[in-house]
């Protein structure tokens, strides 16, 4: 029998209502099968970063127990993704809505489709102050404890809270 393995899925959107299809990917991952939906952390109102000229993110961050594989869970948030009307275009642009797996157990992840954790982390406030409402003293393995990396990034990487 497989146990249950805690999981740490990234959500972002900043296209339409944001604040609304961060809600609903809650509840979307409340229904994934073979997992329960434990923990959600206050959300973010992000600046976005990269070349591309978009509008505000959304960014939070809901802690799983599954019993499915990593790629079972990645195939039933990209699932999600397109349920929500996600359009792949161009990397960093703007999307409906983005679930990252950051983390999964203990395991170590790189795979072409699938790298865990996150590879983002430790450089995200927008993923890290979300992760530390739900889960501070976590250890991303080979990456460091959630609340230490936190206070090492600058103050102004850490986003703003939007709202319980
Ligand atoms: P970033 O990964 O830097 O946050 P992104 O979220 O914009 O960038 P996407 O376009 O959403 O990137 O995803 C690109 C590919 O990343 C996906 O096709 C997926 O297979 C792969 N991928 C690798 N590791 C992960 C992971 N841990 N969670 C989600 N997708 C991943
Ligand atoms: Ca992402
Ligand atoms: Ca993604």
């Amino acid at each position: 029998m497989t146990s249950w393995v805690p999981a740490y899925i990234g959500v972002g959107s900043n296209l339409g209502d944001s604040l609304a299809r961060v809600r609903a990917a809650f509840d979307s991952l409340a229904q994934l099968p073979g997992s329960r939906l434990v923990a959600r952390s206050r959300l973010y109102r992000t600046r976005p970063f990269g070349p591309v000229q978009q509008g505000d993110f959304i960014n939070a961050v809901a802690g799983m127990l599954t019993r499915l594989s990593a790629p079972e869970l990645l195939a039933g948030i990209r699932g999600i993704e397109v349920a929500a009307g996600r359009v792949r275009s161009e990397r960093w642009g703007p999307r409906t809505l983005d679930l990252d797996l950051l983390v999964f157990g203990d395991q170590r992840i790189d795979t072409a489709e699938l790298t865990v954790p996150h590879p983002g982390i430790a450089e995200r406030g927008f993923v890290l102050a979300p992760l530390a409402d739900i889960a501070p003293t976590l250890q991303v393995p080979g990456v460091g404890r959630v609340e230490e990396l936190l206070r090492r990034l600058p103050e102004d990487g850490i986003a703003e809270v939007l709202a319980a």
